[in-house]
């Protein structure tokens, strides 16, 4: 099959998921009001992958059928595969804003990274070896999308999984002959509507114990698996808009949120990569190596948003002169650090990338540690300085539908500005509404702060992962130094002792 057309995408989301929002299944998610502008963008992504244009920089030739293929299924062998993978993944980034971050690129760089290290599924048994192989290319010959779901729904958040009191965990309720039987739930499942498939993958600790065993689990099915249900959040389009330019971001990009409710829903043998085995699911991250892949693809998704954020916060400034002011050029000069920032820290790491044990080129993984842990507060202060530099402007411009209403002589008249007539005010101050106060930015923020993991918890992995002896032992050796090089008298030595024995 190979790439994707958009067509063929939007078909193959006509089946029998049960997509639940607002109190009713959904029967199409291509057509409905809630989910229809999504599903239409994320077809136009499959639709750049046919560009004669984009093709070359978004596609190679698959090792197995020789077909185009979606470059973020490489397994990258060089840093030029680093850097073209990048460059495929920022132009599906760019022609979202960096603002749906779960496009398929995401789940095929993650499932490619486990794949790349699939020897370590196979550790107990070396047939969960060859069902993560044989699903990657599956997933890559067939350009799946994927949802996921890592993350257990939140009732006692002091005990482990098994203590539970009320157990509502997805966990293995028995195995059979044609694969094991899962109950429970899960979260948060984005782009559940737009996938075709579901993994479902540990990151949680788990205590290697009988008890924990049934929550010990990895494995991927199709979304539409009997059994298998999503309720969704509300969605954030508005269904009341006069003019989908009044929401440019909402009405496209809503990705879709939802918890998952597993009711007896058989998993496969083939599609098991994890069974009852707590040790690989702590491990996962680290055996593997997949991590810094999948900072990889997220931190050129930030580098997309951190660039629209600062495009749209200058041309605001621009449209009424306020750049002429200093402050506002020191808050303009804060979002270049954080696009420059980032674009550093992603070229950084693909400088100091290295092949792991495996001969997989992996990137430096501290720079995108440092995005990672970074640019959730980056967000929230990007659209903070947006709605500094909007400030009322952004309530005081109408809907786009007033420009051709019985007002369009008065709306052409009194919504510009010094350089920008009405229209293109109007449109700018609605995407920047969108961006930086609706309920669709405030949804971004709340994905920045947590779809990476907590916040806290990573601080501490970050911590814990860092190498600090030879920092710590920095100092040490100064201190020592400097105490071996008292003089008597109380006479001060220089600093650095080259510097003195030179004197
Ligand atoms: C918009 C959005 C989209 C998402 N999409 C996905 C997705 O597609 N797939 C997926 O798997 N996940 C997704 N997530 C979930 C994400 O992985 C989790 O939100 C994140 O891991 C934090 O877990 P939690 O939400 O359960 O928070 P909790 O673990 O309940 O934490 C809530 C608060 O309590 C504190 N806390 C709780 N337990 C501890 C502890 N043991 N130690 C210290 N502090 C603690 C935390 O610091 C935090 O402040 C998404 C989240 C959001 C917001």
């Amino acid at each position: 099959m190979g790439i994707r057309t958009g067509k063929a995408f939007l078909e193959s989301l006509r089946d029998d998921r049960q997509i639940w929002i607002d109190g009713e299944r959904v029967p199409d998610v291509t057509t409905d009001r809630r989910f229809a502008g999504a599903a239409q963008s994320m077809a136009e992504l499959y639709d750049m992958q046919h560009d004669p244009a984009l093709k070359p920089r978004m596609t190679y030739a698959s090792p197995s059928s020789g077909n185009p293929v979606g470059l973020s299924f490489i397994e990258p062998a060089s840093i030029e595969d680093l850097a073209r993978r990048r460059d495929m993944v920022k132009i599906w980034m760019d022609a979202t804003c960096g603002m749906f971050g779960r496009s398929p690129d995401y789940m095929n760089i993650m499932l490619t990274g486990f794949a790349s290290a699939a020897e370590e599924f196979g550790r107990k048994d070396k047939q969960f070896a060859d069902n993560v192989r044989n699903y990657y290319v599956a997933a890559r010959e067939n350009d799946i999308a994927m949802t996921h779901t890592l993350i257990n729904p939140q009732v006692d958040r002091s005990r482990p999984v098994e203590k539970q009191e009320k157990d509502l965990a997805a966990k293995i309720v028995r195995e059979t002959d044609a694969g094991i039987v899962i109950s429970g739930a899960r979260m948060v499942s984005t782009l559940c509507a737009f996938s075709h498939d579901i993994m479902v993958m540990p990151s949680t600790y788990l205590a290697n114990s009988k008890e924990a065993e049934p929550y010990a689990f990895g494995f991927s099915i199709p979304v539409a698996s009997p059994g298998l249900r999503f309720i969704c959040r509300p969605s954030i389009v508005h269904q009341n808009a006069a003019s989908a330019m009044d929401y440019p971001l909402s009405a496209r990009l809503d990705e879709g949120d939802a918890m998952v409710i597993f009711d007896g829903v058989l998993v496969p043998w083939e599609r098991v990569f994890i069974h009852r085995d707590a040790e690989m699911c702590n491990g996962l991250y680290n055996r593997t190596g997949a991590m810094p892949q999948i900072m990889h693809q997220f931190s050129t998704k930030n580098l997309s948003k951190a660039e629209f954020m600062m495009g749209l916060a200058f041309a605001i400034a621009k449209s009424t002169n306020i750049d002429q002011h200093l402050h506002v050029q020191g808050l303009l000069a804060e979002l270049i650090q954080y696009a420059e920032c980032v674009r550093a820290c992603l070229r950084a790491s693909e400088v100091d990338a290295a092949p792991n044990a495996g001969g997989v080129m992996t990137p430096a993984a501290m720079p995108l540690w440092t995005v990672r842990m970074m640019f959730p507060k980056m967000f929230i202060r990007m659209c903070e300085i947006v709605q500094i530099l909007g400030a009322g402007g952004l309530v005081a411009v109408p809907s786009y539908a007033e420009l051709t209403g019985p007002l369009a002589a008065d709306v052409r008249t009194y919504f510009q500005a010094a350089n920008a007539d009405s229209p293109a005010r109007i449109k700018l101050f609605r995407l920047a509404f969108d961006a930086a106060v609706s309920s669709f930015s405030g949804r971004q923020q709340l994905y920045e702060r947590y779809y990476s993991g907590d916040p806290v918890r990573l601080a501490g992995t970050l911590y814990n992962l860092y190498d600090r002896d030879g920092y710590i032992e920095r100092v040490s050796r100064l201190l020592d130094d400097l105490e071996a090089r008292q003089k008597p008298g109380g006479a001060v030595p220089g600093f650095h002792p080259k510097r003195e024995a030179a004197e």
